[in-house]
């Protein structure tokens, strides 16, 4: 089911993990499992190298299609980089932008995120811009500041026309592959902030965005987290490496 306007969304990020050739077999498994759900939106982001197994895989299916992150230029000397042109060509939908993995192993700003979605935007990707404070940050009680400066700043410059398009991802980056979960209330009242501050930017069009939970989501904890009224789906890493947990959390989504 949805929530008001806003249609649960399921999403995994496989991280670098399944060739070419596993990703399809892990497609495969799903779609023998997920039925009619219509109602819930569900997308599958493998490495770059399995895309175009798995976007031939998806093809007669309602399973959408992601990369993990992308280059803001079109084109150009920016060698073992991935443009926004690339990943439509490979029938890309949504487009993960600023993980807290890409944040602190590759230094992402959130200039440079910023970038990207507006890139993103710009090639018709749906940007999921992560955002989320480390345990430190939260023992020191910054967690709002921390996400609120990553959410106003990656999205200087988008306009309320692109909320159709966006998707912001919560992720506690201490609850990420971790096995720690926010409790669901924690989680509400950081999407709580989200949805305040992406009203301020883009008035009543900021009820159309999706606010994803990650961080260590299964099919254990999912439904009191997706009960939340600001927790629009999940951005799932390990429980979206096998057909059976992934599609647990679909059908949970479903039966909300
Ligand atoms: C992630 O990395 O986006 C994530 C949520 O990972 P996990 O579910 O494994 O914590």
């Amino acid at each position: 089911m949805a929530k008001t306007i806003r249609k649960y969304l399921i999403a995994g990020n496989w991280k670098m993990n399944k060739t070419a050739s596993e990703g399809v077999d892990l497609v495969n498994e799903i779609k023998l499992g997920i039925g009619q759900k219509m109602d819930v939106g569900v997308a599958i982001c493998p490495p770059y190298t399995a895309l175009e197994s798995c976007a031939k895989a998806v093809e007669d299916s309602n399973i959408q299609l992601g990369a993990q992150n992308m280059h803001p230029k079109l084109e150009g000397a920016y060698t073992g980089e991935v443009s926004p042109v690339m990943l439509r060509s490979m029938f890309c939908t949504f487009v993960i932008i600023g993980h807290s993995e890409r944040r602190e192993y590759f230094k992402e700003s959130d200039a440079f995120i910023n970038e990207k979605v507006l890139a993103a935007l710009e090639s018709s990707l749906k940007p999921i811009l992560c955002v989320g404070e480390s345990l430190e940050q939260r023992e020191a009680n910054a967690t709002f500041e921390v996400v609120k400066t990553q959410l106003v700043d990656g999205l200087k410059g988008v306009t309320a026309e692109a909320t159709d398009h966006l998707v912001v991802a919560y992720e506690p980056v201490w609850a990420i592959g971790t096995g720690k979960t926010a409790t669901p209330e924690m989680a509400q009242d950081v999407h709580k902030m989200i949805r305040d501050e992406l009203t301020a930017l883009f008035g009543e069009a900021a009820d159309k965005v999706r606010i994803l939970y990650g961080g260590s989501m299964k099919p254990e904890n999912a439904s009191e987290l997706l009960n939340q009224p600001d927790i629009d789906g999940g951005l799932i890493g390990g429980a979206a490496l096998k057909a059976k947990s992934f599609l647990e959390l679909i059908e949970i989504a479903h039966s909300k």
